[in-house]
Order: structure tokens, then sequence, then C-alpha cells
């Protein structure tokens, strides 16, 4: 049995200034995936899941890349059309997986997935099984779900299950394939625009074993995906989803999806998120006792597409004269490239930061001394454990009692490599500072004492308020008072 491997999958900020095009995009073509193989990512689960089950996993296009603005159609248009022609050349198939995201925009067409979906559909037929994996941000339609055969978005943020629920999409490609039964997908949405909300502890760790005893106690369920949408996306769908995949009961996959509607709704007060500014997070972050303290700030993380080059937190900390402290990492080549120009060894004036606009901060106007150099080639070692990543030329500056260390490509820091790689030892720091909502908690739970989360103005930041919202079908909690959910 062949199993095609493909997917586009971008998570789109769509109140982010510039385009995404095409040389923004990672594309790995046929064999080429096969260096996912083992990797804990979408595609690596689904591969060495075919191969555990004795199916033959062909590889066929994935395009993907950071989280940015809204993709140029033309950009699409491109990768929509490779894909499905590497696909049409391996056709016929007996089964398609694929790796999206669910939050993916295009200009002039809001919903990427129900698009690029509809379009697979249509040229494998509908007798051929397609199943899909998601990351758990994405805004996602039944028009989507209508042309899959199984919705299945990772249960965790960090997002440490991806290879896991890809597994499961590819179980269920083996049981259609092997039984004879036709699973439903039924969306159901719920008007939340929800806060980033880890799944470790507190409201998001409840709602995600509530889904599992719902899975456990429903014979006909395969799975309950609760997505828990991008609220930094100006389009119709944005909300919270609750997308329930059966065997075959439409009506029950329904009941069971407003049944958890309903309990979001309930408890949406519960989503409120902490916004504390840079300073204060300080303050909190100086009264801990039990050290290291991590502190992230989570209103400007690459992860959700900010440029990752605020100032605002690292410039409290500078003024708070901050003691055995590591900030890691803020992104700006241009620095690092003048520190890997001079060397080891050198001193420096740097004009760090904020250069991409105005509402991260101010550029730091620093005297600084460069530690060491890296290339920033880097191994995942918690979240996509096993994935590469390049978060180009990095340097480590310090300056006072403080480390520095500057990364050339936009990321989230996801766990202490990028700290490694310059020599700090994170154990051995009082205050470590990052840039990232919840995907470091992967890396960073078990090392931290304390965390912290700092929300200074930044394209992620909690107060999603700040976001203009044109496209939205319905009011929206909790930016608008008139928000309601129609409790079946
Ligand atoms: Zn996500």
């Amino acid at each position: 049995m062949r199993i095609a491997i493909a997917g586009i999958n971008h998570e789109t900020n769509t109140y982010v200034r510039d385009e995404t095009t095409l040389k923004d995009f990672y594309i790995q073509r046929g064999e080429q995936l096969f260096r996912l193989r083992s990797t804990q990512t979408q595609t690596g689960g689904a591969i060495d899941a075919c191969e555990r089950l004795g199916l033959i996993p062909v590889p066929v296009y994935l395009a993907s890349t950071q989280p940015s603005g809204t993709i140029a159609a033309d950009c699409y248009a491109t990768m929509k059309a490779e894909l499905l022609e590497r696909l049409a050349s391996e056709m016929p198939v007996d089964a398609v997986f694929l790796d999206l995201h669910g939050a993916g925009v295009v200009d002039q067409c809001p919903d990427l997935e129900a698009d690029l979906v509809a379009q697979v559909r249509l040229l494998v037929g509908e007798a051929v099984p397609i199943t899909a994996a998601f990351d758990l941000h994405g805004n996602i339609t039944q028009r989507m779900a209508d042309a899959l055969d199984g919705v299945f978005a990772c249960h965790e943020y960090p997002h440490i299950d991806m290879h896991e629920r890809a597994g499961d999409a590819i179980e269920l490609i083996k049981h259609m394939l092997e039984g004879n039964f036709r699973p439903t997908v039924q969306v159901e949405t719920v008007p939340i625009l929800m806060p980033t909300t880890t799944t470790f502890v507190g409201i998001g760790l409840a709602l995600r074993q509530r889904m599992r005893e719902l899975e456990a106690n429903n014979a006909d369920v395969i799975q309950v995906s609760f997505f828990h949408g991008f609220p930094y996306s100006d389009v119709p769908q944005v909300g919270c989803h609750v997308v329930v995949t059966s065997r075959s009961d439409a009506h029950q996959a329904r009941l069971v999806a407003q049944s958890i509607g309903n309990e979001l709704w309930q408890q949406r007060e519960s989503f409120r998120a902490l916004s504390l500014s840079a300073a204060e997070a300080l303050d909190v972050a100086q009264a801990a006792t039990a050290k290291p303290v991590v502190i992230n700030e989570t209103s400007d993380n690459c992860g959700g597409g900010s440029p990752g080059d605020g100032t605002h937190l690292l410039r409290a900390m500078l003024d708070a004269d901050l003691k055995n402290a590591c900030f890691g990492f803020i992104v700006d080549p241009e620095v690092a490239q003048q520190a890997h120009a001079v060397g080891v060894g050198s001193s420096i004036d740097i004009s760090l930061g904020a250069k991409y606009d105005d509402m991260h901060g101010e550029p730091l106007l620093l005297s600084v001394y460069v530690k060491a150099l890296h290339d920033g080639r880097c191994i995942m070692q918690a979240m996509a454990k096993g994935s590469r990543i390049n978060y180009g030329k990095i340097a480590r500056l310090q300056i006072g009692d403080m480390d520095i260390v500057v990364a050339s490509h936009r990321s989230q820091t996801f766990d202490t490599e990028p700290f490694a790689a310059v020599g700090i030892d994170v154990k051995a720091k009082d205050y470590i500072a990052l840039k990232s909502s919840n995907h470091f908690r992967a890396g960073f739970e078990e090392i931290a004492g304390t965390i912290v989360t700092a929300d200074p103005p930044g394209l992620t930041t909690h107060h999603i308020e700040v976001f203009d919202r044109e496209y939205a079908t319905q009011p929206l909690w909790p930016v608008d008072p008139a928000a309601a959910y129609d409790e079946a």
C-alpha cells in the first residue's frame, strides 16, 4: 500500500506588515522528505508510522517556514501547482497524508488548507482516504474537514506530540484500507480568541485531559482535536474549534463536539492571560526564590509571526542591572555579522534590535565584548526533537554580568541549544530570558525554578484587543461584549 506524504505548512499572522514569498519557504521534494525520518515532526511521524505498519511512504513535497505574514498569491499558486503535479506523477496511490498547520492564509484566500485539501481530493478522487495532521493553533472550517477523512491536531502545547498525532492519522488510513468504513469529521467553532495557553499546567492541562476522556468513552470517536485557534489572524474562521473524527456517526460526533464547545464557553474566563510589562515581570523574577528564573517575552515570539528583534525586555534587564543573567536570543543579523567580522576577543559598539518597526522598542546602543561565535546550525533537542534548525550566525556578547545571544534567522527559542552553542550553561544562571510563548517549556521546564511571562508591546501580545478585525463573522470573546455561543 502506497501512502503519499505532502503538505504546505504555515501559520500566518495577518497583522505582520510583509507578505511571505517563495524565497521564505523551505521546500523539500521527493526523497528529501526522508531526512525527517525519526524526527518528532508531523512528516517524520507519518514516515515512521508507515514503515512500522507495513505501508510504503511515498514522499512527495513539503513546504514550510517560520510563522510570518500573509502568503503572496503567486507564491501559494506555485507551491500548490508543484505539490499537485508531483502527487499526480506518483498516482495511483492508496491514500494521502497531509502535513498542515491550519492557520494558513493566502492573499485573497483566507483558508489555505480548505483550498489545498479540496484540490488534493479532486486529484485523487473520492475513494482514496486522505487524513492530515495539524498544529493546534489552526483556524478550522467544516469546508476543509469535509474533504478529509480524519483531522489530527497535536494535543500538546508545546507541540511535543506532533509525530504521534501524525502516526494516528496513518493508523486511520490503515484501518480504512483494511475495513469498510468512511469516517466523518465534524467541526464546532466557539467564538473565543484564546490567548496562547500551554497544556502543561492549568486550564490547558485540564482540557487536554477532558478531550482524552471523551475519546476513551465514545467507542465511535477516533480523535478529538481541540484547536486553540490562532488569534493573530483576521479571517472569517478565527476562533476555537473542536474537531471530532468518528468512524461513522456524524450526529454523535457533532454532539461530542458541541458538549466540549459548551465547556469551553463556560470556562472562558479561565483563558484570560496575565499580562505583565517588562518591568513588572522583572520585579516578580527578582522576588522569586526558586532559581533559575526563566522570563519569556511572549509578545515578541517569532513562533507567532513577531520579528524577534524587540528590545523591551532586554532593555528592562539592562536597566535593572541583573546579575548572572543571560538573554537568548534576539534576532539581529547585522549585529551577528558585525561580531563575526571582528572575531572573538574584540569589543564593539552596536545598535541592537528594534529595526523592524516601532512597536517592539528602540535599538539598544551598547558596547559589548564578543565572547563566542557559532554558525547557528543546531539539532532540536525538545520539541520537534531530532530535526535540524538553522538560526544563522550566532554571537555571544557580554556586557556587565549579562550574556546576550544574537542570532541571524527569525525563530523563537525552543530549547537550550542556542545558549549551549556559545558555551552558556543556563543551569548556572540566575536569570534566563528568551522569546517564546510556550514552546520553550519543552526545553526549559525541567531547568526552570520559576517561569515568569513578560508581555510588553509586540505582534504576539496577549492584548489581542489591539488588533483590528475586519473579517470576523461573529462577535468574539473577550474583545466584544456581544460575543455569545449557542449552547446546544
Ligand atoms: Zn502552534
